[in-house]
């Protein structure tokens, strides 16, 4: 774990966030592990700071000072938990862009996310507000979490039932019982591509490209990145789409 303090720093740096406002906390560590994050937990507690969890800050207005330990949630990885060669279950570290865990995931011909594809932010915070679009939530996938207790700094492990999940919401989001960090996610995928579609404006889609197979250098969707968030993630949707009914048909 680094902090402002340990990287010799005097002051705490301005915290990422996608608003670009210039905001400071009290103190800043960045956790590279779940040990990390436990650490954080117990520096804030012997410096009498709450703790802030943040990932790629795409979801936070965060105010000029934040009297608060933020902890920078950047530990990576993915890991095989379990393969029965029609379901697979994979852990993945709370610092992994969620798009780029959407993009391995089909591209490792593991199914059930690609409706989510482009939704900005971090796979630990995705369970926080249960992101979803086009007819799909993470917690149709999310198997459980592990989580650092904010108050013990202790390790734990919530299954999707203890998580709370409703819509855009979850236990992580609800202020009040405030009280985990997510360490990493486990997901359960499908090697069969079993694509939700029934969403109108994703029919629509699709069935406007029947018969259209996307271009093998990718430059069906390529061009498109300069257009906004929303329709970026229409093109990707649909180029995924694209790609699985195109494998499937050779
Ligand atoms: C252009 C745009 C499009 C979007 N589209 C969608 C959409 O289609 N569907 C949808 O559901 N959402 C959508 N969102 C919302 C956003 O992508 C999610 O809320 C995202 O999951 C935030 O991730 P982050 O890493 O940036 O979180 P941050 O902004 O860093 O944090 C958000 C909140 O989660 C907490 N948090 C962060 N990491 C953790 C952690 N590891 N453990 C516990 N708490 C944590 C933070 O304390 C904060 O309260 C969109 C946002 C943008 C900007």
């Amino acid at each position: 774990m680094s902090s402002a303090a340990e990287n010799g720093q005097n002051d705490a740096p301005y915290l990422k966030n996608t608003l670009r406002l210039r905001s400071q906390a009290a103190r800043v560590a960045t956790a590279s592990s779940t040990e990390d994050i436990s650490r954080a937990t117990r520096i804030a507690t012997d410096a009498g700071l709450a703790l802030v969890p943040l990932g790629e800050g795409s979801n936070v207005v965060l105010p000029e000072h934040l009297n608060a330990l933020v902890v920078a949630i950047k530990s990576m990885g993915i890991k095989l938990l379990k393969d029965d060669g029609r379901r697979v279950r994979v852990r993945v570290a709370a610092g992994e862009n969620w798009h780029t865990f959407v993009r391995w995931s089909v591209e490792n011909g593991l199914y059930g996310l690609e409706n989510l594809a482009l939704i900005p932010g971090t796979v630990g915070a995705a369970p926080v507000q249960n992101i979803g679009a086009y007819g799909v939530e993470v917690r149709d996938r999310v198997v459980g979490v592990e989580v650092v207790s904010m108050a013990s700094g202790e390790v734990a492990y919530l299954d999707n039932q203890a998580c709370g999940f409703a819509y855009r919401t979850s236990i992580f989001k609800d202020m009040a019982r405030r009280e985990w960090i997510i360490a990493s996610v486990d997901f359960q995928l499908d090697r069969e591509a079993l694509v939700q579609r029934d969403y109108p404006a994703l029919s629509r889609a699709t069935a406007r490209y029947r018969g259209h197979p996307p271009r093998r250098d990718g430059g069906g969707y390529q061009s498109s990145w300069g257009a906004s968030a929303g329709s970026r993630r229409e093109n990707l949707t649909r180029a995924v789409f694209l790609k699985i009914r195109w494998s499937r048909a050779r």
